[in-house]
C-alpha cells in the first residue's frame, strides 16, 4: 500500500514539474514575442515620420520646411513669425475692390 502512495506522489511530482516548466517556457516565449513586436513598432515609427510629414513653402521667402515646423496662417505657411504679413499692409482697410 505504501508503495502505491509513493508511486502516486512521484507521478504527481513529475506532472507538477512538467507543468511548471511548460508555463515558464510559455511566459518566456510571450515575453520574447512582445519584445520583438515592440522593436518592430519602434523601427516603423522611427522610419515613418520623416517620409510622412509633408513639406510646405514659406509664402514670404520661399524656403521649404516640414509642415509641423511651419506657422500656418490664412491658408499659407511661413517659416518664422517675422515673415507673417503685417495686418496693416495686407489690407483690412482696402476691401475687395481696391
Ligand atoms: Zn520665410
Amino acid at each position: 500500500m505504501a508503495r502505491i502512495l509513493i508511486l502516486l506522489a512521484v507521478v504527481l511530482g513529475v506532472f507538477w514539474w512538467l507543468r511548471v516548466r511548460a508555463e515558464a517556457r510559455l511566459a518566456q516565449q510571450r515575453a520574447q514575442q512582445r519584445a520583438r513586436e515592440a522593436s518592430q513598432r519602434a523601427a516603423a515609427e522611427a522610419a515613418a515620420p520623416a517620409a510622412a510629414e509633408p513639406m510646405v513653402q514659406c509664402a514670404h521667402c520661399g524656403v521649404h520646411l516640414p509642415q509641423g515646423e511651419a506657422i500656418a496662417w490664412r491658408g499659407l505657411h511661413y517659416c518664422r513669425r517675422s515673415h507673417l504679413p503685417d495686418e496693416a499692409s495686407t489690407g483690412t482697410t482696402g476691401g475687395p475692390g481696391a
